[in-house]
């Protein structure tokens, strides 16, 4: 083993220039501690990435749009001042239906509205009622995004206080919110769809936004979370339901958090995975380097997803079995892919108005029904690779024309619901068969595709495994489902940052409130650093 050449202490270590890894070492370095910021690939970024997928042309390889950045991280990291620079999709989705008829779901309210009222006049004033209900019932669980979820713990002070501030939260709540609340975060989006809208079309809008990375149809209990979720507040302005491209690709995003970053005086290195956690004697002290290098901490956060933090970088003994038995026990496992792609000429969906502008051809998602939705799901749960693809199709050239060379196109495919886990063969055996069924999908819609494309990269959930470090491919670090998140995440007991390894923390999507590109896990495991870092905790370990 090789010590680090400085031989220096650092305060703390990043394991993971995610953007959360990146955001928990911006807050960190701002408070005055030294960081150091340890990266396996050779670029920062995670799943929050822009790269060149051939000569010229660059897209968003893994996550697309920006929805649920905080408001809070952007303004603390001062992000625009580093070049972030985001702009709200309108429309901020649009499905293609079979018939040649392309719905928008608009930005602005009335417009939504009046799309609707095309669809179905009923569909539409029932959609303002719903949408004045959920936008209120997101309010309340809002500011459970940006702080570490209650212990839940009677025997203790501290475990009141924080009974007490949920119970502050719900301060006014109606017994009759209480009761929707529950079903919602129960409840499934498909019985709540066909509940209180008669259109397929209208009821298939609300499915094309709200179950992406689930593992589960959309009859599945505990979907209609999806709802709320996508209600809550983004982007620079706060906006409710925000839905953001990002100049640049989401790359942007963090590469701007790296520049805030190093400008609070942290360190980030890339090409430098870490191979284990030093906690001898259950307490984190260094990590040690693919190479052997050994490099020392006082405190070290993993932004690595739980499985691959507990399971490969800390040593079984240290841990307490019912916590490894736990950890073992997270729902991951897919289920979904991605296919880039690089066209010769613009994708022409179907029903697309000759009028609309490039930004408004941007965003085309392809699955027809809720029930084209479970059949999906159905199939994929038993490990076949559907034949009927639910495709999310994004043309980031549309919104920023910089991605792609001249006379190029750069469009990103989202696909919903493949297995991990293969009944029969390999994923390196079925890659080019999964990119062969996306393209032969989008065909059905945009014929002009197939014979247009330049280029396309392929991502299963095998490469989203090797590539990026996600264990079993699952996005999000671990499914959000209910018995997955809040005080039950990454496992029950140990939801607050801390871990059963004294001075390791965990600080990625894993970790409350979840996945998607929000900051919050990172945010909240920094200031659960600081308060302990603040008590002194940490001052003699590693001297
Ligand atoms: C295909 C796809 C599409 C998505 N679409 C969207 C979307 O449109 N909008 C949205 O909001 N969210 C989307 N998501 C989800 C979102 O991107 C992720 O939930 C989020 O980016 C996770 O961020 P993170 O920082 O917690 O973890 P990650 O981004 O996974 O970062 C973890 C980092 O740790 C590094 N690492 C792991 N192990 C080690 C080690 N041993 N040593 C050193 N480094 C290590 C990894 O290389 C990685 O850089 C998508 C994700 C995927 C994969």
């Amino acid at each position: 083993m090789t010590k680090d050449t400085s031989s220096r202490v650092y305060d703390a270590i990043v394991i993971g220039a995610g953007h959360n890894g990146l955001t928990a070492a911006s807050y960190l370095a701002r408070a005055g501690m030294s960081v150091l910021v340890l990266e396996r690939r050779d670029i920062v970024g995670g799943c929050c990435v822009t790269e060149e997928i051939a000569p010229g042309c660059r897209a968003s390889t893994t996550s697309y749009i920006a929805s649920m950045l905080r408001p809070e991280v952007i303004r603390d990291l001062r992000l625009a001042e580093h070049g972030l620079r985001m702009v709200p999709c309108d429309p901020a989705l649009q499905v293609p239906f079979p018939d040649g008829q392309l719905v928008s779901w608009w930005a602005d309210r009335e417009r939504v509205v009046a799309e609707l009222r095309k669809i179905s006049v009923k569909d539409a004033e029932t959609f303002v009622r719903i949408d004045d209900q959920l936008k209120k019932l997101a309010r309340y669980l809002q500011p459970f995004f940006l702080e570490p979820p209650p212990e839940v713990d009677t025997g203790s002070l501290s475990g009141w206080s924080d009974l007490l501030r949920v119970g502050k939260r719900f301060r006014g709540i109606s017994s009759g919110e209480i009761s929707q609340l529950v079903s919602f975060l129960t409840g499934s989006l498909g019985e709540f769809l066909d509940r209180n809208y008669e259109s397929e079309k209208v009821k298939t809008l609300f499915l094309a936004n709200n179950v992406y990375g689930k593992h589960g149809g959309p009859y599945q209990p505990g979907t209609a979370l999806g709802l709320l979720f996508h209600l809550l507040s983004g982007g620079e302005h706060e906006l409710q339901g925000f839905y953001g491209h990002v100049m640049g690709g989401m790359g942007a995003i963090t590469s701007s958090m790296a520049a805030a970053a190093r400008g609070f005086g942290a360190e980030i290195r890339t090409n430098a995975s870490v191979a284990q956690i030093d906690s001898r004697n259950g307490v984190a002290r260094a990590v040690i380097l693919e190479d052997g290098t050994e490099i020392r901490a006082r405190l070290v956060l993993s932004n690595a997803d739980p499985k691959r933090t507990f399971l490969k970088m800390v040593a079984e003994k240290e841990l307490p079995g019912e916590f490894l038995h736990a950890v073992r026990g997270i729902k991951m496992d897919g289920p979904c892919a991605k296919v880039n792609m690089v066209l010769a000429e613009e994708p022409r969906f179907t029903g697309t108005p000759a009028h609309y502008d490039p930004q408004q051809r941007s965003l085309f998602t392809l699955v027809p029904s809720l029930e084209f939705a479970e059949r999906c799901y159905d199939v994929a749960k038993f490990g076949e690779i559907p034949d009927q693809l639910w495709v999310d199709c994004v043309i980031g050239s549309n919104a920023d024309p910089s991605l792609a060379g001249p006379g190029r196109h750069v469009m990103t495919c989202f696909v919903q619901y493949v297995p991990y886990k293969l009944r029969q063969g390999t994923w390196d055996d079925n890659r080019e068969l999964l990119g062969d069924r996306v393209v032969r999908k989008i065909a059905e819609y945009a014929p002009n595709v197939p014979a247009a494309i330049v280029a396309r990269q392929i991502l299963t959930p095998l490469d989203l495994e090797r590539t990026y470090g996600l264990t079993e491919g699952n996005i999000f670090h671990g499914d959000l489902t209910l018995e997955q998140l809040f005080f039950n995440r990454p496992v029950a007991g140990w939801s607050r940052y801390r871990t059963p390894i004294r001075g390791l923390y965990l600080c990625g999507a894993g970790a409350h409130p979840g996945g998607g590109v929000t900051g919050a896990p990172g945010h909240n495991a920094a200031q659960q650093v600081l308060r302990d870092w603040k008590k002194g905790k940490f001052r003699e370990v590693a001297a």
